[in-house]
């Protein structure tokens, strides 16, 4: 069997599994190794090295992809107006309670108890009152002077804290634009280098998100953009932004630490939800399998965690630090894809939804019933595949959103869309397949899918394509049946 029939993985799950790239797996072989074990899509992540190891990355992901003759995404994820601590004078402090400290300005702490940060109006925008957290939620203070050049604050949770580690505002409204001029840099250097999602970090407001989209498209990219929901104030404005983006992502490590912990829960699946209503891929990150960076197995809570984020309807499931710098990055995909595959039938008992309104900006009526006929058609007929045209990604993504749970194979003559569909539940995009006439589609489809050991004699496969009649509805279904 040639690299091109092979299927992407021994069994793909429906969930995609994102992974973030780091030094765990820089080399081509480790790369290969993830996709192997599941990967869809990889992370960049923007706020770690330079663009030209971003650009190295990318290169390495799309050589190993079409050596594996398998699409691979690719998300550069933007590191935001994320403020960390400068450096400390003795590298680190530990904050003990109900001591003082001061933020102070300037760019190095001369004091042990003085932090600098990376934000040079931060002393002028706080207030007496404000809390903030550092070191992923483990430190706390609140805001007791203000005065011309230091801000004195109180510890109210003890912790140790080291220079360059994040410092969080939890209710603070600050002026710092979303898209600074690093990240514009960063984004147009991922626009003009073809990766295919760009991950928006500490969205606000739905405005943010049309501002990447417009940078992008002055660059006639077709780079789709990611939201990440972390703040407070995106989810006071979260249709909007769910509306205005391509994508959303669940970023739990700040948002843990930006809104009450115990409250993370039950918003992820209040973002869950709203993604389906607006049929937008939504991806549930940070520290899902935590625990691999240095253990072989994870903890039942972890495991338990990526399998209800499953049962909330996560389109993908995104691993961190567990690939960029743990110690067993392959066995965190394996793991992350074994979960995937024992809770996805659990699924299956909820009855197939339309996930968005018809009136959907993008949405041809014709086509999203011709999508949702052929999914319950394959499942009445208890078809082994379904089979979707596309040439944006639309309609593979409408039909995944109607969760009718019969593997999905999307194909497109544009790579950019075969790489789209990498983040869609359910849905397998299949390289090198003539979309012009249906007929041959249909042939070239069952013949390599047959090679490949997923189909025998009899098993039914249901086609939704267009008559070509109007190029950009697909208003036909056919049923074939495996000779
Ligand atoms: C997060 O905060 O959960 C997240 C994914 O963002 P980052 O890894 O950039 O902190």
């Amino acid at each position: 069997m040639s690299e091109n029939t092979r299927p992407p993985t021994p069994r793909p799950s429906q969930t995609k599994i994102v992974a973030t790239v780091g030094p765990a797996c820089a080399s081509r072989e480790k790369l290969a190794e993830l996709i192997r074990a599941g990967v869809d899509v990889f992370r960049v992540n923007a706020a770690h090295g330079t663009r030209e190891e971003h650009q190295d990355r990318l290169d390495d992901i799309r050589a190993v992809s079409g050596q594996l003759g398998q699409p691979v995404g690719v998300l550069v994820d933007l590191a935001g107006p994320k403020i960390r601590l400068g450096e400390l004078p003795d590298g680190e402090l530990s904050c003990l309670l109900d001591q003082q400290v001061r933020f102070v300005r300037g760019e190095k702490s001369e004091r042990p108890t003085d932090l600098v940060t990376t934000y040079a109006p931060l002393v002028d925008e706080l207030a007496i009152g404000d809390r903030v957290v550092l070191a992923d939620g483990t430190v706390s203070l609140v805001v007791e002077r203000v005065e011309t050049d230091a801000a004195t604050c109180r510890v109210t949770q003890a912790g140790l804290v080291r220079g360059r580690q994040g410092v969080n505002l939890p209710g603070v409204k600050l002026s710092v634009p979303t898209l600074g001029e690093e990240d514009r840099a960063n984004a147009q250097w991922a626009a003009r280098a073809g990766v295919d999602f760009l991950g928006l970090s500490f969205v606000r407001a739905a405005a943010d998100v049309l501002q990447l989209k417009a940078l992008v498209e002055a660059d006639g990219a077709p780079t789709q953009v990611i939201a990440k929901i972390e703040k407070p104030e995106a989810l006071d404005d979260l249709d909007a932004i769910v509306q205005a983006a391509d994508g959303v992502m669940v970023a739990r490590g700040d948002l843990g630490v930006e809104i009450d912990i115990a409250q993370v829960p039950i918003v992820q699946k209040r973002i869950i939800a709203a993604c389906h209503r607006h049929a937008k891929p939504v991806i549930v990150a940070t520290q899902m399998l935590e625990s691999m960076h240095h253990a072989r197995i994870p903890t039942r809570a972890e495991a338990t965690d990526v399998a209800n984020a499953i049962l909330d309807g996560a389109d993908a499931c995104m691993l961190s630090g567990e690939t960029a710098i743990g110690e067993y990055p392959r066995e965190a995909v394996e793991m992350m894809h074994r979960i995937a595959l024992a809770t996805e039938p659990a699924g299956r008992d909820r009855p197939p939804r339309c996930a968005s309104d018809p009136a959907e900006p993008g949405t041809n009526p014709i086509t999203d019933a011709a999508a949702f006929a052929a999914g319950c058609l394959a499942e009445r007929l208890d078809a082994k595949l379904l089979l979707v045209a596309t040439a944006s990604g639309q309609t593979a993504l409408r039909m995944s959103k109607n969760r009718h749970f019969v593997p999905t194979i999307g194909v497109s003559d544009s790579e950019t869309t075969l790489r789209r569909m990498c983040l869609y539940w359910g849905v397998i995009p299949l390289a090198g397949v003539p979309t012009d006439e249906p007929g041959k589609m249909m042939q070239h489809v069952v013949e390599r899918i047959r090679a490949a050991g997923y189909l025998a004699s009899g098993d039914r496969i249901v086609l939704l394509a267009g008559t070509g009649l109007r190029a950009t509805r697909h208003n036909m279904v056919v049923v074939h049946e495996v000779e």
